[in-house]
């Protein structure tokens, strides 16, 4: 009896102790990964079940927007929780990311966190807020890429999903496990132009992918920049992107695995000599083979993360993200690429787990940004989050129930024009239901959708007398966001400092 009681005591007296533990985080990031292309999102084109395992065992967020769906943009929104025109970062070519602001990796760890980012960045300027980085210098390269080591370029030897995730594994066996740690592991994949990894070159053996209803889209019921933009698989991609030309960089065992695989294809392709409509068919199964196969790598190195967490007794106190740093076209509107706020692009697959904290297989349709998760970490870790933040915490979204104060409208802003595939400069609200966006460089106009009727966003409503008070109402939230946001009317300058 008196033993039981001892026990029960010393039980309550762990307990709080337990609960004020701080998790930790291992944030898994990809580059241009579509949410078509996750099984957790019912994706005709690839199992993904290392990811669908986040899902299953924690939450889906099935509307995750991206404000300014480009990677630099992306990536300075989740640091510092704040739309571009707060954090200065608006453009790969234009803008140098300035370190000194506030990001929640510095917060983490100035509350003991023990903070790592591992492969990809791509803003500019070295990291700040991390014990340790070891990062892709610019976009980095598929094969045998050189990474900044302590500082200094390093050449290394194999596939960089695969070396971004050893390093990583590496890192956390390393890591001091008397702290909490914060370990966001970046990948380069499935970035254009989808170089796949030796293993993976027959990992469809041979699919057929289903082609999207606007394969062949006229971009009729749109404004000018649906037809002016470059990004279209029928006349932008090149041979190198449809591997009829092999990259630099091999190495002698990989250029013969990557000949066998490519060559007698490409052979067979030169003689067909096809034309118009079916020429665009098999570019789009090329690309869709290439994509999907770096896709599947990634899936792997989340499941290689998630087997050390189980292995080394991790699992119960680790939050896990798998995110994309947004969008893209997988062949919808007859494109690749982002940036736009049409679906495909705007939005990014994410998921999320935490024994005990999220229930198993939550899925939310909450309107939800990759700017919520900066404020998001710091309040699992019960820190404060700062009032220059824009995001909102999600925790009281982790029972899959939407708090009746949470956000109706999102706001966008795309900036990066003149650019690489022309897309034109365009800012707008997304909500539930609708998008209203203004596109004002080079052409001005707007276009507005109801997903509810279009969810391929084929014909704009804005015109549409009986969309009319729809779209006043819209005009009216989208004003107020800007002001509450504090949109400058004039677009921010470029900011590159040269090196
Ligand atoms: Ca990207």
């Amino acid at each position: 009896m008196k033993k039981t009681a001892c026990c029960l005591i010393a039980l309550l007296l762990a307990l709080p102790a337990r609960s004020a533990e701080r998790p930790n985080i291992l944030f898994i990031f990809s580059d241009d990964h579509a949410w078509q292309a996750v099984s957790a999102y019912n994706s005709s084109l690839i199992q993904t079940p290392n990811i669908d395992r986040i899902a299953e065992e924690g939450i889906r967020f099935d509307r995750c927007i991206i404000p300014n769906p480009l990677c630099g943009p992306s990536r300075a929104t989740v640091l510092t929780g704040t739309h571009s025109h707060i954090n200065g970062f608006w453009s790969n070519s234009q803008c140098t990311f300035d370190g000194s602001q506030i990001t929640f990796p510095k917060l983490l760890q100035k509350a003991d966190y023990q903070t790592a980012v591992i492969g990809k960045w791509h803003l500019g300027s070295d990291p700040t807020g991390f014990d340790f980085w070891e990062i892709l210098p610019g976009q980095g390269d598929y094969y045998n890429p050189k990474m900044i080591l302590n500082g200094e370029e390093t050449k290394l030897e194999g596939y960089v999903t695969d070396i971004i995730t050893d390093r990583s594994l590496d890192w956390l066996e390393k890591r001091d496990p008397s702290k909490p740690f914060l370990l966001m592991c970046h990948q380069k994949a499935p970035h254009r132009n989808w170089q796949p990894n030796g293993s993976k070159l027959n990992f469809d053996e041979g699919k057929v992918y289903p082609e999207p209803d606007n394969l062949f889209d006229d971009y009729s019921g749109r404004g000018k920049g649906a037809s002016a933009q470059d990004m279209s698989i029928a006349k932008t991609m090149h041979r190198h992107d449809l591997k009829l030309s092999a990259p630099a960089g091999l190495n002698k065992e990989q250029r013969a695995v990557w000949d066998a695989y490519y060559q007698p294809r490409n052979e067979a392709f030169e003689k067909a000599g096809l034309e118009g409509d079916d020429l665009v068919r098999w570019k789009y199964q090329r690309y869709m083979h290439d994509y999907l196969a770096c896709v599947s790598s990634v899936d792997d190195s989340v499941g290689r993360l998630l087997d050390y967490l189980k292995e080394n007794d991790l699992e119960e106190n680790t939050i896990v993200i798998y995110a994309s740093d947004q969008g893209f076209f997988l062949g919808e509107h007859g494109w690749f690429d982002k940036r736009w706020i049409y679906e495909e692009s705007a939005r990014t697959p994410f998921v999320m787990k935490w024994p005990g904290k999220i229930k198993a297989a939550t899925s939310t349709k909450a309107l939800v940004s990759n700017l919520d998760f900066a404020e998001t970490l710091l309040d699992a870790a019960d820190l404060p989050i700062p009032e220059r933040m824009q995001g909102r915490s999600l925790l009281p979204l982790f029972d899959g129930e939407t708090p009746s104060d949470w956000r109706k409208g999102f706001y966008f802003h795309y900036y990066d024009q003149p650019s690489m595939h022309e897309v034109p400069r365009h800012h707008g609200i997304v909500t539930d239901r609708y998008k209203l966006f203004h596109c004002y460089k080079p052409d001005d106009y707007w276009e507005m959708f109801d997903l509810e009727k279009d969810p391929n966003e084929m014909q704009s409503v804005f015109d549409n007398p009986e969309y009319a008070p729809i779209r006043k109402r819209l005009e009216a939230e989208l004003a107020k966001l800007r002001e509450d946001l504090e949109v400058p009317d004039q677009d921010p300058k470029p900011n590159k400092v040269k090196k």
